[in-house]
């Protein structure tokens, strides 16, 4: 006599899919190992009614099963499909993936999230990292190898874990979910389940036999490697590179996590950076000041020549354009070069140089007036 999954849904034969959804939710909701520890005929009804969710919801196995009647499905010689085949947790998964109404609140984040499903794709680690680089890279941009410890997936088992040869199975005790729930009794008799951690695979849902002898199951081996960055045009200090793909590598088929290359940018001797612009302070003599020239001027881009106007006073500032940092999201964009002129005033003054200053200042009426008017005015400020 073969099995009636019709009758194991409680559905007529002419049941639509929803109906054929609904009646298995509610009775794997009844019968689902995690709400009966231990009871093993609500274990076997749990997997009659998988089994016939399996077959009736699947629009070509139903149409197999109305034609040839359950030994299809039996396992024996000529049948379609192999009963043992079913993964039940798979099939309840798929009745409930997504929204699970009350069953949500009872299991808590057992079924909320991917991310509570081990033995789903997990994205290997993130890899942080620095280097060091000085302003001339920053600029320009550059290369750089850096040494980083990252897990990378074992060549050995190819991340399995397992011994070559042989592959992890589904952790019995979970179910392959890697996590349990276990009832508790309060001393009223209420009874709470509560979530754990899966204590047969560790919360992986996998179990593997025998270990991969390399990673030793881990399925990734940390090693030291080089790896070569590029460190784009205009990187500021203390900015973070994210390289998409290079960290830790993921495991059951997840992705690489990513590496992020944190760059220091030594301070330069003579350049201070403030955004994309640059400023250099440059000294010039006293008589430079006072009668003019021409200097040059090294850029990062090269040399420049500098028109002094005679009279120039200390702390004049020259701004030359496009001469400064090309910006690091778009590169047309270049800063300014701000030089700002130092008139460096002479310390060690010999006494004819003493003397010839003071004629120089004799003659320059122009400078004793201004310094006393400017004297006066601000004098002036404080009367009412
Ligand atoms: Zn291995
Ligand atoms: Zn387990």
């Amino acid at each position: 006599m073969g099995k009636d999954y019709y009758k194991s849904l409680g559905v007529e034969k002419n049941a639509s899919s929803d109906e054929i959804k609904s009646a298995y939710r509610k009775l794997a909701k009844k019968y689902h190992p995690d709400v009966n520890p231990g009871d093993k005929n609500a274990e076997a009804k749990f997997k009659e009614v998988s089994e016939a969710y399996a077959v009736l919801s699947d629009p070509q196995k139903r149409a197999t099963y109305d034609h040839l009647g359950s030994s299809a499905f039996d396992g024996s010689q000529g049948s379609a499909y192999n009963a043992a085949d079913f993964d039940f947790s798979e099939i309840f998964k798929s009745a409930f993936g997504g929204g699970f109404g009350g069953f949500e609140d009872l299991f808590g984040d057992f079924f909320g999230g991917s991310s509570s499903r081990n033995n789903s794709a997990v994205r290997g680690s993130n890899v942080f990292a620095q280097v060091q680089i000085d302003l001339l890279e920053a600029i320009f941009g550059c290369k750089k190898i850096i040494n980083v410890s990252l897990d990378c997936m074992c060549d050995n088992c190819r991340g399995t874990g397992a011994k070559p040869g042989t592959f992890p199975e589904n952790c019995r005790k979970c179910g392959g979910s890697g996590r349990i729930h276990i009832q508790r009794q309060s001393m009223f008799g209420s009874i709470s389940i509560q979530m754990s951690t899966c204590n047969v695979c560790n919360g992986t849902g996998k179990v593997i036999r025998e270990k991969c002898q390399k990673c030793r199951g881990a399925g990734t081996i940390r090693q030291e490697k080089k790896l070569e960055i590029d460190i784009p045009k205009g990187i500021a200090n203390d900015q973070t590179i994210r390289i998409s793909n290079k960290g830790g590598a993921g495991k059951n088929g997840g992705p690489n996590g990513d590496l992020l290359v944190t760059v220091y940018v030594k301070p330069h001797k003579y350049f201070i950076r403030k955004g994309d612009d640059l400023y250099l302070d440059v000294p010039i003599e006293f008589i430079q000041a006072v009668l003019g020239d021409e200097i040059e001027i090294q850029t990062v881009y090269g040399p420049e020549k500098i028109k002094i106007k005679p009279g120039t006073q200390s702390g004049t500032v020259f701004t030359l354009k496009n001469k400064g940092v090309p910006n690091v999201q778009n590169n047309r964009i270049i800063g300014n070069l701000i030089l700002k002129l130092n008139v460096h005033v002479p310390t060690n003054v010999s006494d004819r140089q003493k003397k010839l200053l003071k004629e120089f200042f004799a003659d320059n009426s122009d400078s004793k007036d201004k310094k006393k008017s400017f004297f006066d005015m601000l004098k002036d400020t404080f009367k009412n």
